[in-house]
């Protein structure tokens, strides 16, 4: 599977195109609505044919662009089927199969910053979403989220992957592109070198953070695939 990172600055969100090279069918993970022009005139550029347009969750920090890149490109909409999202082609739970070309798109169902938390797996390569960060994790003090959930998911679901499986993150407010699950699993400071899941709930519950800014318009509107 080819993979190409893209990056939108106002909400530091990762979008990630991959397509298989020999069928040229592409799907399109969590699209920002500001940046529906550079994902569009990339996959016309690469003659791409748009299949999937797949969410990691119900996103509160930006507006999806899933709705409209599917009346342009005619491609099927993915989510959880815990979001209960009414404009979605297919509503998606864990261990689901994703085919594209020759290629399969795995769905790992973790959840803790929402509960429609899904990430994506691929040959060695995962997706994870807000579920997993660069030495870093999703809030989980908001939308259904849960410190515990979070930690089920991270360490019983992504650590048992193999060290080496790459991971590409939702978001990253320093610049970081890539990790992969041995890097995380040992310097992660909220879950590398064993901490328990004492700790982590701890260090999520008191985190104090602001809410987003978009949350109140976005979370409804992405239930509409952000129309
Ligand atoms: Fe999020």
């Amino acid at each position: 599977m080819k993979i190409r990172q893209f990056f939108d600055p106002k909400s530091s969100t990762y979008t990630y195109l991959l397509w298989d090279d020999k069928t040229r069918k592409a799907a399109l993970i969590d699209p920002v609505f500001e940046q529906i022009s550079r994902d569009s005139k990339t996959i016309y550029e690469l003659g791409l044919d748009l299949k999937f347009l797949l969410e990691t969750h119900i996103h509160a920090d930006h507006i999806t662009g899933s709705g409209k890149l599917r009346q342009r490109f005619g491609a099927s909409i993915l989510v959880h089927e815990n979001s209960g999202s009414q404009c979605a082609d297919r509503l998606l739970k864990d261990g689901d199969m994703i085919s594209l070309g020759d290629e399969e798109i795995k769905v790992l169902y973790t959840p803790g910053h929402t509960n429609t938390d899904i990430s994506y797996l691929v040959d060695k390569t995962v997706f994870t979403g807000d579920t997993l960060l660069i030495r870093g994790s999703g809030r989980t003090d908001f939308q259904s989220g849960s410190a515990e959930d979070a930690y089920n998911s991270i360490t019983k679901k992504l650590f048992t992957l193999d060290d080496s499986t790459l991971i590409y993150p939702g978001h990253d407010y320093e610049g970081r592109t890539q990790s992969s699950i041995g890097e995380e699993k040992q310097l992660n400071p909220r879950l590398g070198n064993k901490k328990s899941r004492a700790e982590y709930i701890d260090i999520m519950n008191s985190m104090n953070l602001p809410k987003p800014a978009l949350i109140e318009r976005a979370v409804p509107e992405n239930l509409e695939c952000g129309m």
